[in-house]
């Protein structure tokens, strides 16, 4: 009988430790899943998300200016039909750069007041956008942290701006839905493509 009740209480014990060693494999893995965009807690001790210029990863989210130079230079036409000659392809890729670094000063500036809201607001020319989001919908900066490609130019003549929101802009007067969020629970929201070439939004920047 005693060498049985022995290997009872081994075969007991070796289960019990590949459970537990199930369980950490488990408890890294989730937690690498989170560990993409995790907060950190800064020296006061208090959660808050990292106010880190999106300036650093927007390389990896937009395409380079070569890329986007070379794609326009196979296109003629804009979605609308609307024909693009040499001046038009410099004037997108110009408002392009300067439209980026609007949107990326934008955040810089909030950072130093310490925004958490941001409105997407946009030329009514820009239809593309428009099927796409309403003028006002916010996103909040922890959002924009974690997906930087909600940062507009989205698409090639693009005129979406991310605005800061302080509190006291009156939105339901200025804009469509008033304060809505972009995200809803269960999708993430729709983006236009950077390759839809839109020219009848263009402006003079
Ligand atoms: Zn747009």
């Amino acid at each position: 009988m005693i060498p049985y009740a022995l290997i009872g209480i081994i075969l007991f014990l070796i289960l019990l430790l590949v459970a537990i060693h199930i369980g950490v494999n488990k408890k890294e893995t989730s937690a690498e899943e989170e560990g993409e965009a995790r907060p950190v807690i800064h020296q006061s001790g208090i959660y808050s998300i990292v106010r880190k210029s999106p300036r650093e990863s927007i390389d990896d989210i937009k395409p380079p200016i070569e890329e986007i130079r070379k794609y326009l230079g196979g296109q003629n036409e804009d979605i609308y039909g609307a024909p693009l000659n040499d001046q038009d392809r410099e004037l997108i890729i110009r408002q392009w750069q300067h439209h980026l670094e609007t949107n990326l000063s934008e955040i810089e500036e909030g950072d130093k007041e310490g925004v958490e809201f941001y409105y997407f607001d946009f030329a009514n020319q820009d239809q593309i956008c428009a099927q796409n989001i309403s003028k006002g919908q916010f996103v909040t900066r922890e959002q924009i942290f974690k997906y930087p490609k909600i940062i507009p130019p989205f698409h090639l003549g693009c005129q979406c701006f991310l605005k800061r929101y302080r509190g006291d802009e009156n939105l339901r007067e200025t804009t469509v839905v008033g304060m809505q969020s972009f995200f809803d629970e269960k999708h993430f929201p729709e983006i236009p493509k950077w390759q839809d070439i839109d020219l009848s939004a263009k402006d003079s920047t």
